[in-house]
Formats: C-alpha cells, sequence, structure tokens
C-alpha cells in the first residue's frame, strides 16, 4: 500500500473511531476552539495527575482533519509530561513550514504531513494543538 493511502486510512480510521473521546472525570481545564472557515469546533479536557502527566479527552464535530488530529494528538501527548507534550507540539507544527519533512518520532502523526499541501486545511489539523497550546502555556489553567 502507498504511504499516502496508509496515512488517509490513518485519518479515517481515527475520524470514524475517535480515541479518547467524551469529557474527563473530575476536575479539568476546559478548552474551546473554533476553525469557523472550515466549521470545526472542539473542545479540550486536560487535567495532570499527581505524577504530573497528561489526562486528555476531546468532544467535537466538524471535518475528518480536525477530529483525526484531536484523536492522534490525545494518544500522543497522554501520559506524558507537559514539557515533552510542548516538544510534541513544536514539532508537529514544524510539519507545515519548510522543509516538511518528516519526523520518525511523530510516528502517525506524521500523517498530517501531506496536509501542507493544501494551507487552507492546515488551520483545521491544528486546532486541536491551538487548544492544547492554550492551556498548556497558561500556567495558572493548570
Ligand atoms: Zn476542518
Amino acid at each position: 500500500m502507498p504511504l499516502e493511502a496508509l496515512y488517509q486510512n490513518l485519518i479515517l480510521d481515527h475520524y470514524k473511531h475517535p480515541r479518547n473521546c467524551g469529557k474527563l472525570d473530575g476536575e479539568a481545564v476546559r478548552m474551546r476552539h473554533e476553525n469557523p472557515s472550515c466549521g470545526d469546533h472542539l473542545e479540550l479536557y486536560l487535567k495532570l495527575n499527581e505524577f504530573g502527566k497528561i489526562q486528555i479527552a476531546f468532544e467535537g464535530w466538524g471535518c475528518a482533519l480536525s477530529l483525526a488530529s484531536a484523536s492522534m494528538m490525545t494518544m500522543a501527548v497522554k501520559e506524558q509530561s507537559r514539557t515533552r507534550a510542548l516538544e510534541i507540539m513544536n514539532t508537529f507544527r514544524a510539519l507545515f513550514l519548510p522543509p516538511h519533512a518528516q519526523v520518525e518520532s511523530l510516528g502517525d502523526l506524521n500523517a498530517f504531513a501531506g496536509v501542507s499541501e493544501f494551507p487552507a486545511r492546515i488551520a483545521c489539523a491544528l486546532l486541536p494543538w491551538n487548544a492544547l497550546a492554550e492551556i498548556l502555556n497558561r500556567s495558572e489553567c493548570l
């Protein structure tokens, strides 16, 4: 199977069967982000456990890219430290900047590298990450 088709299947799979979908139990920071140009809505729930590891879930509706990105993002940062999550986020964002090189450590998230050919859709792929950034960069949230 060509890599592109594999990546498309991965995105469709996460769109149809989103992981970590729902709310978090107990007190969690809730962040709502929208992408009006596409009609994507996302609610991200995040808290740190007693070991400082991320617990995360989301609810959303919108296009396959935004929902698959949210699903894969939660898988990538769940149980990670805040510092590590920010590292992953910066590596992911770099996919959309020249030279658009895939990064081995991103694993499945490399599926979004092809989106850089469709600049209008980059906002879809980044929607959940922008919500994550807003929570992690505002220490008073956590
Ligand atoms: Zn979208």
